[in-house]
C-alpha cells in the first residue's frame, strides 16, 4: 500500500510506518482527508471543526512515539488549543480553550495529531447526534440512518476512514452505542482510569473519555497511552492502570455471563443473532458460557436520568454569557444577560435536562428523587459486583436496535433515552464496557455486541474483543489486522 492509501492502516501499523520513515506524519494525517473524506464527509458530516493549517502544524510537531503520525478526531467537548471547543452548542460558539485536555496532551506526547473535532449531540446529551447546533451526522452505512450518539461524529469518522482511532465521551453510553451503530470498537474505561481534565463536564460522576478504533489492538494501544493518574483530576486513581498488553492472548479458560433475560423482549432479532454469533466465537476460542439473570436496564435508566440531570444542571450553570462563548448583546441588566444568553444559547434537549436536574435537586424534592437515586445507584453497583463473581465478563447488546432513521426519535425523548438501556448501568457502577462489531446484517447495517467487565476488567474485555474480531480462531489472534475491517460501500 502507498502513503496515499495509509488511511486503511490500523493505528499500530500506521505509526510503525511513520517511525521507520515509509510514510511521513503529514501524509499519514492527510490520507484520510484526501481519500475517504472527499467521498464521504460532505454527506456524513462527522467533523464539526477542521483546519488544514492546524493539521500541518500538528504533523510537523509529531514526535516518533507509539502513535507517531496517527490522526485522531476528538469529540468537540474535549479541550484543544488548536481548534474551537464548543460541545456543538451555540452557547460556546467560537470558544477556544487556552489549554489541552490531559488526554489530548498525552496523545500529542505519543506523536498523534488531532485531525479535527468530531460532531456530537449538544453537551453530549442525546443518542443520535441529531441535537448538534451544526446539524446531524449520518451513518456512513446508510445515510438515512443515525450514527448513534452522542459521540456520533468520531464514530462515523473511524467507520468511513478519516482516521483509525478517535476519542469520545461516555456518560451513559455515548461511546459504546455509536460504536455499535457504526460498526467499530468503542471502549468506556473504568471510572477514574482516564483523566477528565479538559473534558467539558456533563455528569461528573459518570463521564469517562472513551476510545473508538477499528481493531481491538488499537483500543489497547490508546488505553495504554492515555490511562493513568492525573494530578489535575482528583477522581483519577493513583494506582497503575490495568495492563492490557495481553490483548491478543485469547480467552481460553475465561467465563462469560449470558444474561438472556435481558433480551427476552424488546430487542431486535438481528441484535440477538449478533449475540449468538459472538457467543459462538467466544466458545470456539475456549471461553465458557454461564447463563444467569441480570437486573433489567430500566432501573439503571430511571436512576441515570435523576443523577445525570442533577449533575448537568449544576455543571452547566457556568455558561452564563460572562465567561465563555456566546453572549446575548441586548441585555439591560445581569439577570437579563443570564436569561437571554441561556435561552438563546442552549438547545431544547439541554434545557430539558437543566429543568429536570434543577427540579430533582430542589429543597422539596431532593430526598424523594436525588437521594433515592443515589441509593438505587449503590444497589446497581452491588448487582454488577455480584454478576462478576459468576463470570469474567458479560455479553449483552450494546443497543436494543440497529441504527434507527433520522427523525425517528427526536420528538419522543423517552424513546431516545431507551436506546441506552444496555449501556447506562456501567456508568452508574463505574465499570468498563466495550462494543465489539460482529459482521453485518443482510441489508448491510453493522451488527455489534457489548462486553461488560468488572472494575479494571479492560484486559479481559480486550482479549474477548480480539477473539470475536478474529472469528474465534485462536490461530489468527496475533495476526495483522488491516483486512478484518469491512468498509462502508459507496452510496
Ligand atoms: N444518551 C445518554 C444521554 O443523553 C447518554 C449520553 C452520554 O453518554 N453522553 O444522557
Amino acid at each position: 500500500m502507498s502513503a496515499r492509501e495509509s488511511w486503511r492502516y490500523s493505528a499500530a501499523r500506521l505509526s510503525n510506518e511513520v517511525r521507520r520513515g515509509a510514510v511521513t506524519a503529514m501524509e499519514a494525517v492527510e490520507s484520510g482527508w484526501e481519500g475517504p473524506a472527499r467521498e464521504w464527509e460532505a454527506r456524513v458530516h462527522a467533523v464539526a471543526h477542521h483546519d488544514a493549517a492546524a493539521r500541518a502544524a500538528g504533523s510537523r510537531a509529531a514526535v516518533k512515539g507509539p502513535l507517531a503520525g496517527v490522526p485522531v478526531l476528538v469529540k468537540d467537548n474535549l479541550c484543544t488549543t488548536d481548534y474551537p471547543t464548543t460541545c456543538a452548542s451555540r452557547i460556546l460558539a467560537g470558544w477556544r480553550s487556552p489549554y489541552d485536555a490531559t488526554v489530548i496532551e498525552r496523545l500529542r506526547r505519543a506523536g498523534a495529531v488531532v485531525t479535527g473535532k468530531g460532531n456530537m449531540d449538544e453537551f453530549a446529551m442525546g443518542s443520535s447526534t441529531e441535537f448538534s447546533c451544526y446539524g446531524p451526522t449520518r451513518n456512513p452505512y446508510d445515510l438515512t440512518r443515525v450514527p448513534g450518539g452522542s459521540s456520533g461524529g468520531p464514530a462515523a469518522a473511524v467507520a468511513y476512514g478519516l482516521c483509525p482511532v478517535a476519542l469520545g465521551s461516555d456518560t451513559g453510553g455515548s461511546v459504546r452505542q455509536p460504536a455499535a451503530f457504526c460498526g467499530v470498537f468503542g471502549l468506556k474505561p473504568t471510572y477514574g482510569r482516564l483523566s477528565r481534565y479538559g473534558l467539558v463536564a456533563f455528569g461528573s460522576s459518570l463521564d469517562q473519555v472513551g476510545i473508538f478504533a477499528r481493531h481491538a489492538g488499537d483500543v489497547a494501544l490508546l488505553f495504554e497511552t492515555l490511562g493513568g493518574a492525573d494530578p489535575c483530576d482528583a477522581t483519577t486513581r493513583r494506582t497503575a492502570a490495568p495492563d492490557v498488553s495481553g490483548w491478543d492472548r485469547g480467552v481460553a479458560g475465561l467465563t462469560f455471563g449470558w444474561p438472556a433475560n435481558l433480551w427476552a423482549e424488546g430487542v431486535e432479532r438481528e441484535i440477538i443473532e449478533g449475540l449468538e454469533d459472538a457467543a459462538a466465537r467466544l466458545e470456539r476460542a475456549g471461553a465458557r458460557r454461564v447463563t444467569f439473570d441480570f437486573m433489567p436496564g430500566e432501573f439503571a435508566v430511571a436512576t441515570y436520568y435523576l443523577v445525570a440531570t442533577a449533575e448537568a444542571s449544576s455543571n452547566l450553570a457556568r455558561f452564563d454569557g460572562v465567561r465563555y462563548g456566546f453572549r446575548h448583546d441586548d441585555s439591560s441588566d445581569l439577570r437579563a444577560l443570564y436569561t437571554r444568553t441561556r435561552t438563546g444559547g442552549f438547545g431544547p434537549e439541554v434545557k430539558r435536562r437543566i429543568l429536570l436536574g434543577t427540579y430533582v435537586l430542589s429543597a422539596g424534592y431532593y430526598d424523594a428523587y436525588y437521594l433515592t437515586a443515589q441509593r438505587a445507584r449503590t444497589r446497581i453497583r452491588r448487582e454488577y459486583d455480584q454478576a462478576f463473581e459468576k463470570c469474567d465478563f458479560m455479553l449483552l447488546p450494546a443497543a436494543p436496535t440497529l441504527p434507527f432513521r433520522l427523525g425517528e426519535k427526536t420528538e419522543d425523548p423517552l424513546a431516545m433515552y431507551l436506546s441506552d438501556i444496555f449501556t447506562i448501568g456501567a456508568n452508574l457502577a463505574g465499570t468498563p464496557g466495550l462494543t465489539v462489531p460482529v459482521g453485518m446484517t443482510p441489508e448491510g447495517l453493522p451488527r455489534a455486541v457489548q462486553l461488560l467487565g468488572r472494575e479494571d476488567g479492560e484486559p479481559e474485555l480486550l482479549r474477548a474483543g480480539r477473539a470475536i474480531e478474529v472469528g474465534g480462531e485462536p490461530a489468527r489472534l496475533g495476526r495483522e489486522t488491516e483486512r478484518e475491517f469491512a468498509w462502508p460501500s459507496k452510496r
